[in-house]
């Protein structure tokens, strides 16, 4: 999901280079969705419009520190996030429905401490990396997710699929994903003890001196900001066309209608949208040309 597609290296060059027209062609293609998303946090459609305004300004002048470590939607939804943070300052920013519903904004508070401090005790061999070493073990960990859900893919496992995108990437307590996906409490344990098995084995092939599981906390944190299970645009167009395998086409609907990623429905309201316009605009094209002869007539 946040790999940069060849088309926004070329708006990027353009950009660089100071061309309007390159400028234009990327408001244009992001505008859509980060409205969508800025209107499901925000009420009044003209704040959301005057953050969305702001995340472009914030985009060009963070431009020259662009590190392309996330594809550029990625990038611009993380600026108008913290807009919204800043803006709304101390209410609960969640990644997907589910989890504001399931959590409310009192027990959320409560949970996080206790997943802190159970990590910090057991697992600070984490932690304690600093720099090179840090980043070099984010690397291998974003490697060993993103090989991990290939590989539940691949094999059509959609189910623990969705147990470990629940536990890491919406941060929900094992019975709360039990309930979701209706399996019982020891089986989603087991899922998430033989992910993070897969995880650290994939690790321990690229370095060493690991003593424990690596933490839930990092690895949400991870999956939330390189939005590993993120569906591409392409995906969700298809999605609307209906054009996708059963399987497939569950799980989608799994990620956007049950969890309710912010970030996805933003690009499916988006989408909608456009389809709207398009089709007003084909029946006023069709209706003009219908009608035309006859204003010539009369
Ligand atoms: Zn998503």
């Amino acid at each position: 999901m946040s790999e940069l597609s060849q088309a926004d290296e070329y708006l990027l060059d353009q950009i660089r280079h100071g061309a309007a027209q390159g400028w234009s062609e990327l408001v244009d293609r992001y505008q859509g969705r980060l409205l969508a998303f800025a209107r499901q946090k925000v009420r009044q459609a003209a704040d959301a419009e005057d953050l969305v305004q702001d995340t472009f300004i914030s985009f060009l002048k963070a431009l020259p520190n662009y590190r392309r470590q996330a594809g550029l939607e990625t990038f611009l939804f993380t600026i108008l996030r913290h807009k919204i943070i800043d803006a709304f300052r101390g209410r609960k920013d969640n990644a997907c429905l589910l989890v504001d519903v399931l959590k409310g904004d009192s027990g959320d508070a409560q949970q996080g401490s206790d997943i802190q401090m159970a990590d910090s005790v057991a697992t600070a061999s984490w932690y304690v990396r600093r720099d090179e070493q840090h980043h070099q073990q984010r690397q291998l960990l974003t490697t060993a997710l993103r090989e991990l859900l290939d590989g539940y893919k691949e094999s059509g496992n959609f189910r623990d699929l969705q147990v470990v995108e629940m536990i890491f990437y919406c941060q929900l307590r094992n019975k709360d994903v039990a309930d979701v996906v209706g399996l019982d409490e020891k089986h989603v344990a087991l899922i998430k003890h033989r992910c993070l098995g897969r995880i650290r084995d994939r690790v321990l092939r690229g370095t060493s001196g690991f003593d424990s599981d690596p933490p839930d906390l990092l690895l949400s944190e991870i999956w939330q900001s390189q939005r590993l299970s993120c569906l591409k645009r392409s995906t969700i167009g298809a999605y609307l066309l209906a054009t996708l395998e059963p399987d497939w086409r569950a799980y989608i609907a799994f990620h956007l209608e049950r969890l309710g990623c912010h970030y996805c429905l933003a690009n499916l309201r988006d989408l909608q949208q456009q389809t709207k316009v398009e089709t007003t605009r084909a029946l006023r094209n069709r209706i003009m040309e219908s009608t035309i002869g006859f204003l010539k007539r009369s």
